[in-house]
């Protein structure tokens, strides 16, 4: 089957080999017979919410998250739309803070949001830069990143985290909390990128985005040998352990 994919902002938002992601994506649906067709969508460009299966925006810096945020809130009925159409969300960092309703940065200037998740982040004075590990209960998982961020994204009523922080700071580096989950739609601090250390995640949006181009349920997949893959999470976990959440 053929995934479609819309990257946006890659030309903006993409830090810490964020479009490796998508790299992955790509090996892992192709070595189950699936094709991922991804269309590249930036400033000034259309985006139709019935085009794509799968949305993904990276991080980025204050200043590139400013060059984009207008025009993301320009797409947002677009974004709500498919969304709602039961199209599969992935954002990292700076595209998941833009996700919410605003992004306060460390000058004050509040940067508008899509609102698609109920949260809002302000930017406080020091980073939160280190390596994490999040308890996925939902999904009876671990997930291992790293992070670098100035946002402390606090989440609004009904707003579901997408794990427990073991090790690191997370949302705010206090409720012990990091990402946001809403259905298929996903925002995380964890940069890396996430999926090479994290292939039960890669799947999870994978099958997702298949049941949404097959109009029907997330089939199961092959699992696959991972070996590197696992070793690289056992090492990425480690490190979150004896260097996370310490400013
Ligand atoms: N600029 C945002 C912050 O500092 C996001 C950073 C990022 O994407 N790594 O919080």
């Amino acid at each position: 089957m053929k995934i479609r994919v819309v990257h946006l902002y890659a030309d903006y938002l993409n830090i810490y080999a964020d479009r490796g992601n998508i790299a992955v994506l790509g090996r892992r649906a192709a070595w189950r017979g699936h094709e991922l067709a991804v269309e590249s969508v930036s400033i000034g460009d259309t985006l139709r919410p019935d085009d794509f299966d799968l949305l993904y925006i990276g991080g980025g810096q204050d200043r590139e998250q400013a060059l984009v945020a207008v025009d993301l809130a320009a797409k947002g009925d677009a974004v709500r739309e498919a969304a709602d159409g039961g199209c599969v969300v992935l954002a990292v960092c700076g595209g998941y803070q833009l996700l919410g309703r605003f992004y306060r940065d460390r000058d004050g200037v509040e940067l508008p949001g899509i609102g698609l998740l109920p949260l809002h982040t302000v930017a406080g004075e020091r980073r939160m830069i280190g390596d994490v590990l999040l308890d996925c209960e939902w999904a009876g998982r671990t997930l291992a990143g790293f992070e670098n961020h100035a946002g402390r994204t606090h989440l609004e009523d009904g707003a579901l985290p997408l794990g427990r922080v073991v090790h690191g700071f997370g949302n705010d580096g206090e409720t012990g909390f990091e990402g946001c989950r809403a259905g298929r739609v996903i925002g995380t601090y964890l940069h890396g990128p996430l999926f090479p250390r994290n292939p039960w995640l890669a799947d999870w949006v994978l099958a997702e985005a298949l049941g949404h181009a097959s109009g029907g349920e997330p089939p199961e997949l092959e699992p696959l040998a991972d070996e590197l893959e696992s070793a690289a999470h056992v090492v990425s976990a480690e490190r979150a352990k004896t260097r996370g959440g310490r400013f």
